[in-house]
């Protein structure tokens, strides 16, 4: 079944007037807005979308994003066909108030659960769960699609550095190393599984602009040039002002490319993130399973589950080229996760073919003293995932952190992964000139457990016969 059907119907503003009158506590103020939406709407076209018209369509376009969000929320225990009918047109409306028009509305919390949905992609993955499939299979056809689909001739990239082939010759395929930078460790959210938590007693940080820029200083001179930027909830100190701020410094500066792993953003939140530098972003659902991600995360933004799910495609419409998905393994089972993670992929691909997709699987190792992982993840089924989701997406980016020990690290980049950081820092300003290893440091959001200095990294990722690359292929930033 095709994840997006072109929507037939059109704004039926009675239906929506009724449906906020028997549901929405606060039907009196959301009427008169949408209201003042469907006029000013009207009004800009009749003004041919005039500068005005368009700033003034603009905010009534987040306004009614941010309503349609709140609905959701409000009645995610009990979403019915009446709500999801509401849910589509308050998207159309924002579609049309945004300038994007009459597109297909977002259903992403439909279709991650639905069956039919990207079956045989599912298919593949379960199939490489399957212990009783031997677990040297499903490596040796995970290592052959991966170099099938990123294998790279060192002559291809004008034979850089970066794309020296390794002992082995043709054996591997294209391998970007990059680092994470964390700007700050404030966070308003309660997951229960994380040390940045509000109120955890940690020492927190927020890095100013001239901080940042002298931890990408360091991570340049390492010889990065994709940095991941990374930082906690925490409204008042992490705006987009504020990172859109930090990004044109950095973009500025060094000829780096820039993603970021931060709180999910509105559309036009992330539009400006884009217009600042970023070409990527990173979020992760932790948990696609409704009633588990509520245990996890009880209070705070991020107990908005919809608004979570849809951040990824609101960063497609806003412009965002690489979208990073992920599950955070202990918290659930990880086979229905994984499951609704590749619908969700398989949906955002349909969506937005031209952009390109990545996977993480972190997994719990440890979280705060009265945290217990309630469903530890073991190596094999780890590797089988990684495998799996190779096999039902055989050209994404499969993207491993500093979170496993050097010896699954080097197995998995040598079966599938594409991306992987080294010597990561997960405390900001965490990074210190000259000190190549990783530091034992106060304060990380997880501890670092392959501590190996970049050279080790690129020695092991070379000596697998991979061409290690610094730049996200596609996009070489601009020197300055
Ligand atoms: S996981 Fe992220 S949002 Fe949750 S407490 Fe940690 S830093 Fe905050």
């Amino acid at each position: 079944m095709s994840t997006n059907t072109v929507i037939e119907q059109n704004i039926d503003w009675g239906f929506l007037e009724r449906y906020l009158a028997e549901r929405d506590p606060h039907f009196a103020r959301h009427w008169e807005l949408l209201r003042e939406a469907r006029a000013s709407l009207e009004e800009n076209i009749i003004v041919s979308r005039g500068e005005t018209g368009q700033t003034i369509a603009s905010s009534f376009a987040e306004r009614v994003e941010r309503l349609r969000y709140q609905l959701l929320h409000e009645r995610e225990e009990v979403l019915d066909g009446e709500d999801f009918r509401a849910a589509e047109m308050l998207d159309l409306l924002f579609a049309r108030l945004s300038g994007q028009g009459d597109r297909t509305p977002r259903r992403a919390i439909q279709v991650v659960h639905d069956e039919s949905v990207a079956a045989e992609a599912v298919a593949q993955l379960e199939a490489c769960l399957d212990r009783q499939r031997p677990l040297e299979d499903v490596l040796a056809s995970a290592r052959r699609l991966t170099r099938e689909h990123f294998a790279v001739s060192p002559t291809v990239h004008g034979g850089r550095e970066q794309d020296q082939a390794g002992p082995n010759g043709s054996t591997g395929w294209r391998v970007l190393v990059y680092a994470p930078l964390y700007l700050s460790s404030y966070c308003v959210n309660y997951c229960l599984y994380c040390g940045f938590r509000f109120p955890e007693k940690v020492p927190r940080r927020w890095l100013t602009t001239e901080e940042a820029l002298e931890q990408a200083q360091i991570l340049t001179n390492r010889g990065m040039r994709h940095i991941l930027l990374v930082a906690g909830d925490y409204p008042q100190k992490t705006d987009v002002e504020y990172y859109s701020e930090i990004i044109r410094a950095i973009r500025g500066q060094f000829p780096v490319s820039l993603a970021v792993e931060i709180a999910p953003q509105s559309t036009a939140g992330y539009a400006a993130l884009v217009e600042a530098g970023i070409i990527g972003v990173t979020l992760y659902q932790e948990t696609y399973d409704w009633q588990l991600y509520q245990h996890f995360h009880p209070r705070g933004p991020k107990s908005h589950y919809a608004w979570r799910l849809e951040g990824l495609e609101r960063a497609a419409e806003g412009g965002v080229k690489r979208l990073g998905l992920g599950i955070l393994l202990g918290l659930g089972d990880p086979l229905p996760d994984a499951k609704a993670m590749v619908r969700h992929a398989a949906y955002l691909k349909e969506r937005f073919a031209d952009r390109r997709i990545a996977f993480s699987l972190p997994r719990i190792h440890e979280g705060p003293a009265d945290f217990v992982i309630p469903h530890p993840v073991d190596d094999e089924t780890l590797i089988r995932l990684y495998c799996g989701l190779r096999h039902a997406f055989p050209q994404a980016e499969l993207v491993l952190s500093t979170r496993e020990p050097p010896s699954l690290r080097d197995l998995l980049a040598q079966t599938c992964i594409t991306q992987m950081s080294a010597a990561s820092s997960t405390v900001p300003g965490g990074y210190r000139a000259g000190a190549e290893a990783v530091e034992d440091q106060d304060g990380g959001q997880f501890p670092v457990v392959d501590r190996r200095p970049v050279e080790e990294v690129v020695a092991m990722l070379r000596d697998a016969g991979h061409h290690v690359t610094w730049q996200v292929p596609e996009f070489a930033p601009v020197t300055k």
